[in-house]
């Protein structure tokens, strides 16, 4: 099969479709690759190594999107993008469509058949394409927060591990499932007091096995998120309920009762965030300060890590779409419910129920 990646065109996107270790793969199985120049070479993957690694560097999008069977990409296609599709060609990305009647209809006209990694499904009940991306922001929110504590970055001036004599900082996680457990390691690896709310017994478990005594677990109730926060320095945001928007667990009379300097980074904020003055920022212009509480709420973090995220994203994609280019969509397909799962237009119709049902009359 001949793939094909295009550069990534959204505002500051500089993750790419595939890494010079996964065009390596597909050479290794037989396929061609694309690559549009410059797609990968912000991160470190320039056009030199792709070329070394056996693939072909095209000097504009239009050249991939019109000899690759198969486009791989990380963003959702962009109008122009989605305008050079066609029919029996696979395009293997992200596409958030439910919320997006505009870039759904773009899709259904192309008639291209349309994975979407957010979609696609593992045997536990995971979504193995979106976990890569919750495990760098959970990471990255530990970070995040310790940098605004620093007094010169609005913070209260406060170092989450403490030194000795000095107590540590308090890091307060609400939510401990990808994005929750990834921050309490690196929170802990700090040498944070941990505490992590959640509404899931069975998670709670979970934790305290991972962690034991390390971080200290409480059952999410109101009394508990009042009492917890108050006393919170880093407080990081990490809900999710399935196909709803995050419900908002802190309000602004909680937040007024915070300590002055204080961080809230709020990772569920691509689900509508799960405070009730967050607003989504950017990695340009990432936080805001209210009543004094400092407010961290980027809407993409893993692209503020755009070369760890590719990596990590690739590892997750690679086995999926060599399974595309070795056996071709149909087979693919029905050789894994898993891979169908993410499969969300197809020969012009909308093939995945929840964007129907999202989007059904406005198509
Ligand atoms: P997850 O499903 O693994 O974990 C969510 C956890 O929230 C679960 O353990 C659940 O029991 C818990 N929860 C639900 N309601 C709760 C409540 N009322 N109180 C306490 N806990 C509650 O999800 P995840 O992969 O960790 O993702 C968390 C959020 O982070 C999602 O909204 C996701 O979209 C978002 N996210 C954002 C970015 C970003 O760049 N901002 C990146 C990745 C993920």
């Amino acid at each position: 099969m001949i793939v094909g990646v295009p550069k990534e065109i959204k505002n500051h996107e500089y993750r790419v479709g595939l890494t010079t270790a996964a065009v390596k793969e597909f050479i290794s199985h037989g396929h061609s690759v694309l690559i549009e120049t410059g797609a990968g070479s912000a991160i470190g993957f320039t056009d030199e190594l792709y070329e070394s690694a056996g693939a072909t560097i095209m000097s504009s999008a239009e050249a991939v999107f019109t000899k690759a069977e198969m486009i791989v990409k990380v963003k959702e296609p962009q109008p122009n993008e989605c305008n050079m599709l066609r029919e029996g060609q696979i395009l293997y990305t992200y596409l958030h469509l439910a919320p997006d009647p505009v870039q759904t209809q773009l899709l259904v006209d192309s008639k291209a058949s349309c994975i979407a990694y957010e979609t696609v499904t593992d045997r536990f009940g995971g979504l193995p394409l979106l976990a890569p991306m919750s495990e760098v922001a959970g990471r990255m929110s530990v970070q995040a927060g310790a940098h605004y504590l620093e007094k010169s970055h609005g913070g209260s001036g406060t170092l989450l591990g403490g030194v000795p004599g000095v107590a540590s900082g308090k890091v307060l996680i609400i939510g401990g499932g990808v994005v929750g457990t990834n921050a309490a390691k690196m929170a802990v690896g700090l040498g944070a007091d941990v505490t992590v709310l959640d509404r899931s017994l069975p998670r709670l478990r979970e934790l305290d096995d991972i962690f034991s005594s390390q971080i200290r677990t409480v059952y999410s109730t109101e009394d508990a998120i009042d009492y917890y926060s108050s006393r919170a320095d880093l407080i990081i945001g990490a809900v999710l309920v399935p196909g709803a928007t995050a419900p908002k667990l802190l309000n602004a009379q909680h937040i007024k009762k915070m300590k002055p300097g204080s961080v809230l980074v709020d990772v569920a904020i691509d689900q509508g965030g799960c405070f009730e003055t967050s607003k989504a920022t950017t990695h340009q212009d990432p936080v805001y300060i209210i009543d004094d509480v400092v407010h961290y709420c980027v809407a993409n973090m893993p692209g503020g890590v755009a070369r760890t995220s590719t990596i990590a994203l690739n590892n997750a994609t690679l086995p999926f779409g060599l399974a595309l280019a070795n056996k071709g969509l149909k087979q693919a397909m029905l050789d894994d419910q898993h891979l169908l799962n993410g499969l969300n237009v197809h020969k012009g119709l909308v093939t995945y129920k929840a964007v129907v049902d999202a989007l059904g009359s406005q198509l």
